[in-house]
């Protein structure tokens, strides 16, 4: 109990220091009210579990039949971190309590801590590829200094990981050229993530419309080798919307 009000207060304060100089949120005010749905859902339904495990689940389906196969050079499956092994929704959780905008100083805080969970299934499925001998690769979007971090919060969970397999963010914030670094040395698998530009470049940088229809061209590749974990808080999807339209009128209804 002491530990867990411990924790809290250490969260807390480190937050409170971090927000006080954060701008009051400029986001429409009606935003914070769908992203409290949002946390809400992620963080108490029974459906968001069911919905990793299926993700994990599936995978493991995939790579036991994989794993039938001969391969001439070694396998490899790669993973995003944030939101598909690594749940972060506490810190935003922070910020829509608060009404404050995301900053990558909070994040940087928030990874500090290391105290992120495992999203549900993933550390088995992790640890059923490394006993396989399948190289696990991350490909993640956090910047270089947080790579100790990121291993410590990795290790209180169980999840086995390898420094050299960390390829975080060094310049581009596309995974395209690390994807294929990875792929320069091993036959990759399975792609796992929450946000379409971890399977591939084509989602990079595409308004709302295009990424639906891209996801329509590859859709033989969802369930086959891209894996995608469910994530309703954040993420290209919200960057790609139309600028300057109210978000309720983006909304499809019943006509008039
Ligand atoms: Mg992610």
């Amino acid at each position: 109990m002491h530990s867990i009000k411990a924790l809290f207060f250490s969260v807390v304060l480190v937050f409170s220091v971090s927000c006080a100089h954060q701008k009051e949120s400029t986001y429409p005010s009606n935003t914070r009210e769908y992203q409290l749905g949002s946390y809400l859902w992620f963080q108490t339904s029974g459906e968001f579990r069911a919905l990793c495990y299926q993700a994990y689940n599936l995978g493991k389906m995939k790579l036991e039949r994989d794993l039938e196969n001969k391969h001439n050079r070694k396998r490899a499956v790669v993973f995003d971190i944030d939101e598909t092994v690594l749940d972060n929704s506490f810190g935003g959780a922070y910020e829509v309590q608060n009404n404050i905008q995301w900053s990558q100083d909070l994040f940087n805080r928030w990874v500090a801590l290391k105290r992120a969970e495992a999203i549900p299934g993933a550390k088995e499925f992790i640890e059923f590829a490394t006993k396989n001998r399948v190289e696990v690769i991350f490909i993640s979007n956090r910047t270089e200094v947080q790579k100790e971090d990121t291993l410590e919060n990795f290790k209180k969970l169980g999840i086995p990981a390898k420094k050299e397999n960390l390829y975080f963010l060094g310049g581009n914030w596309s995974k395209e050229k690390r994807r294929e670094a990875v792929l320069s040395k091993y036959d990759v698998v399975l792609y796992f993530g929450d946000n379409l530009g971890d399977f591939h470049k084509d989602w990079d940088d595409k308004a709302s419309e295009e990424r639906r229809a891209l996801v329509d061209q590859h859709r033989k590749d969802f369930g086959e080798k891209f894996i995608i974990l469910p994530n309703p808080l954040y993420g290209d999807w919200e960057k790609s919307l139309p600028k300057n339209i109210k978000r309720t009128d983006l909304l499809k209804t019943i006509p008039e």
